[in-house]
């Protein structure tokens, strides 16, 4: 296992503190990540709080990660040792079914989303702890490539709040919706 140093809440109601855990190994999947930068989603702020559903504690928050790859399994060829990259709201999914080959992981249709915090890896047991934290561990296909070029504290909002509103501007949905009202 290795060590990670993080911030944790161990309850809806007090500040979140320093807490030491483990993640798991790297698999040959998977991609180790040392975390630089992790935006403050305001759903972190609702899942602390378990105003959704009842929160897994000790619970570190963050899906807006970026970093630099350490190492790699050997599957995980696609990324290279010290390159920047970033992690989103999900790690993990079935990887077979329709929607997860289509893209759209959210919609697993095994039911084997996995959420980069608060939520369970696809054994559903081993809890998943998110980016308020120095080190991660992610399988490959969850994983992007980020640009040297990037200001990296301004790319980490980018992986939840940014593609939230990105993405339903690309796909018109937002569009369809205004003619529809009007
Ligand atoms: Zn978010
Ligand atoms: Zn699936």
């Amino acid at each position: 296992m290795i060590p990670v140093k993080g911030y944790a809440a161990h309850n809806e109601k007090d500040p979140l503190g320093p807490w030491n855990f483990e993640r798991r190994n790297v698999g040959a999947d998977d991609v180790e990540i040392d975390i630089l930068f992790c935006g403050i989603c305001h759903s972190d702020i609702h899942q602390v709080r378990s105003e959704w559903r009842p929160g897994i504690f000790p619970m570190v928050p963050g899906h807006e990660i970026v970093g630099r790859v350490v190492s790699l399994g050997e599957n995980a060829r696609n990324f290279k040792v010290g390159e920047l990259v970033g992690i989103g709201c999900m790690v993990d999914s079935c990887h077979e079914c329709p929607s997860c080959k289509s893209g759209h992981e959210q919609f697993c249709e095994k039911g084997e989303t996995v959420w980069t915090y608060n939520g369970l890896e696809r054994d559903k047991k081993t809890p998943t702890y998110g980016g308020y934290s120095n080190k991660i561990v992610c399988n490959k296909d969850f994983v992007v490539h980020v640009s040297e070029k990037l200001d990296l504290k301004g790319v980490a909002p980018l992986l939840c709040a940014g593609i939230t509103t990105y993405s339903p501007l690309k796909n018109g949905v937002l569009a369809k919706a205004i003619k529809w009202l009007f």
